[in-house]
């Protein structure tokens, strides 16, 4: 047999938390997120009270190759500013054709997607539920529950590259705020085109 061997890495996340004791989950706050939020007096109000943990997720370092798959949890806390649930900042792939999976472990959340051409579509994570997250789509995940961290799995391919820089220049098309009922997914006013 000549196939080069590779271990099997085991890594292991907790089911309800999201968090892995094996590595060290990169961490977005309320002041990593300057210019993502709807509402900026409330960002700037909340801000001034405190700095929030708004989300964090694992880079598990897998190298950026076409034949690895990158894969980790993420981890959004909930919350809100203004009306407008916390969410990831949310990215296009730099390898604009590449997809990825989320699984949904625990909480209760939207996944926010939206292609170059202005293509929206919006999907509802609970518990047991996977998304697919079509290649071309930019993707953004929202927390609508009033308590619980939203938590899910995701894998995608190790050479998609993250591109955050299109999202905090233009934003997304759509914004999720809360209601009395639940939420609502309204024209982002600060978008641009
Ligand atoms: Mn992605």
């Amino acid at each position: 047999m000549t196939h080069p061997t590779r271990p099997a890495v085991l890594t292991k996340f907790d089911l309800v938390t999201g968090l892995s004791p094996d590595r060290e989950p990169l961490r977005r706050k309320l002041s990593n997120m300057r210019g993502m939020f709807s509402d900026e007096a409330a960002y700037e109000a909340q801000l001034q009270k405190e700095d929030v943990l708004l989300y964090e997720f694992y880079d598990m370092g897998v190298p950026a190759l076409e034949t690895e798959t990158a894969y980790g949890t993420s981890i959004t806390y909930a919350g809100k500013v203004g009306r407008e649930f916390n969410m990831t900042k949310g990215h296009f792939h730099e390898r604009l054709e590449t997809s990825e999976i989320y699984f949904c472990l625990s909480g209760n959340g939207l996944m926010l997607m939206e292609n170059p051409e202005g293509d929206v579509q919006i999907a509802e994570f609970t518990p047991g539920q996977a998304v697919y997250v079509p290649a071309r789509y930019a993707h953004r995940s929202i927390n609508i529950h009033p308590t619980d961290p939203l938590i899910t799995f995701f894998a995608f391919p190790g050479d998609a590259g993250h591109d955050y820089g299109t999202i905090e220049t233009k934003g997304f098309r759509k914004i999720v705020l809360a209601t009395d009922s639940g939420y609502e997914v309204v024209d982002n006013p600060k978008w641009r085109g």
